[in-house]
C-alpha cells in the first residue's frame, strides 16, 4: 500500500504544474503524503509544503540533483534539505546559470538547423524554474516542429542528437556532503537507469543513505535486488513516481512510492541527523 510519493516534479524545474497544484494531485490520488524533488532547485518546496499542511499531508522536503559519476549520469535525491541553506541555494544557482547558458547553446544550435524558436514563448514555458531540455520541446511542439516531447529528444535533444549540449553537473561526493551539510539525506534515484550497481558501494563510501528502489521502470525483479541491497548496506528505502504531467512524461502520479512505515524510517532518520 503506497502512503507516499516521493518523487515529484513541478513547473519550478520541467515539470507541467505548479507546487501547489502538485500538492492538490496528491491528495486527489488518495496518498498521506510526498515530496517535491525539481531538478536543481528548492524554489517550488516553500508552497508545496504550505499546501501539504493545508491538505492535512505528510510532507518532506526535496531535490534531484544532477551528478556525473564514471561518465554517467548519476541522480542523487537530496529528503529533508533546509531549502534556506547557503551552501546548497548558492550551488544551487550556480546550476541553474549553466543550464541557461546551455538552453542558450541549444536555441542557437536549433536556430542554425532551421528550427528557430520563439524567444517570448521559450520564456513563457521555461519562465517559472530551472529551464531543461523539456522546455525547449515544448516549445518546438509549439511551433509544430515535432507533436511530442519523445520526438523532440529522438531527432534533435538526447545526447548524441545535433542539438545537444551537457549540462553542469556534480561531483556525487559533492553532492552528497552539500546535502548532508544542508541536513538532508542522500538517496540515489532510479538505480535501475544508472545500469551500473557497482556505483552504489562507492556511493554508499561517499555517505550515501538510500536508494529508490521502487520506481515505474524497475522491473518486480530489480526493486526486489535493490531493497536487498538496502539491507546489505543499511539503507533506506525510498520510492516514487517521477510524475512530470502528462503533457510532459506519461508515467503517472502514485506509480511508485513507500509505505507509512518506509515513510517514518525516512523522517525519523532525518530527525537523528540534525
Ligand atoms: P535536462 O535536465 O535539461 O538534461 O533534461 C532532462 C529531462 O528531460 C529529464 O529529467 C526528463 O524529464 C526528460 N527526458 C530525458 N530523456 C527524455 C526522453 N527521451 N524523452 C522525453 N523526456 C526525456
Ligand atoms: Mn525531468
Ligand atoms: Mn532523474
Ligand atoms: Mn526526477
Amino acid at each position: 500500500m503506497i502512503f507516499a510519493d516521493l518523487h515529484l516534479h513541478s513547473r519550478e524545474s520541467d515539470g507541467q504544474f505548479p507546487p501547489r497544484k502538485v500538492a492538490g494531485l496528491v491528495s486527489q490520488a488518495g496518498l498521506g503524503g510526498f515530496s517535491l524533488t525539481d531538478h536543481d532547485t528548492m524554489s517550488g518546496l516553500k508552497d508545496a509544503a504550505a499546501k501539504a499542511h493545508a491538505l492535512g499531508l505528510a510532507f518532506i522536503s526535496g531535490v534531484e540533483l544532477s551528478c556525473q559519476f564514471r561518465a554517467r549520469e548519476v541522480h542523487l535525491l537530496g529528503y529533508g534539505i533546509d531549502p534556506s541553506d547557503p551552501r546548497l541555494t548558492l550551488k544551487l544557482g550556480e546550476m541553474a546559470a549553466g543550464r541557461r547558458d546551455r538552453a542558450a547553446k541549444m536555441v542557437a544550435k536549433l536556430n542554425e538547423l532551421g528550427l528557430p524558436l520563439d524567444p517570448a514563448k521559450l520564456n513563457q514555458i521555461a519562465g517559472h524554474g530551472t529551464i531543461g531540455r523539456p522546455h525547449l520541446a515544448m516549445a518546438m511542439i509549439e511551433q509544430g516542429y515535432v507533436t511530442s516531447v519523445k520526438e523532440a529528444f529522438a531527432l534533435y535533444l538526447g545526447k548524441g542528437r545535433p542539438a545537444f549540449f551537457p549540462r553542469p553537473k556534480l561531483e556525487p561526493g559533492a553532492a552528497i556532503e552539500l546535502i548532508r551539510s544542508a541536513g538532508g539525506l542522500p538517496v540515489l534515484a532510479h538505480p535501475g537507469l544508472v545500469r551500473d550497481d557497482s556505483v552504489i558501494p562507492a556511493l554508499v563510501e561517499l555517505g550515501l543513505a538510500g536508494l529508490e528502489a521502487a520506481y515505474p521502470q524497475h522491473s518486480a525483479a530489480e526493486q526486489h535486488k535493490y531493497r536487498s541491497l538496502c539491507s546489505r548496506y543499511h539503507l533506506l528505502v525510498t520510492g516514487g513516481s517521477d510524475f512530470h504531467g502528462p503533457e510532459i512524461k506519461d508515467t503517472p502520479l502514485a506509480a511508485a512510492g513507500v509505505s507509512r512505515a518506509e515513510f517514518e524510517a525516512l523522517t525519523a532518520l532525518k530527525e537523528r541527523n540534525r
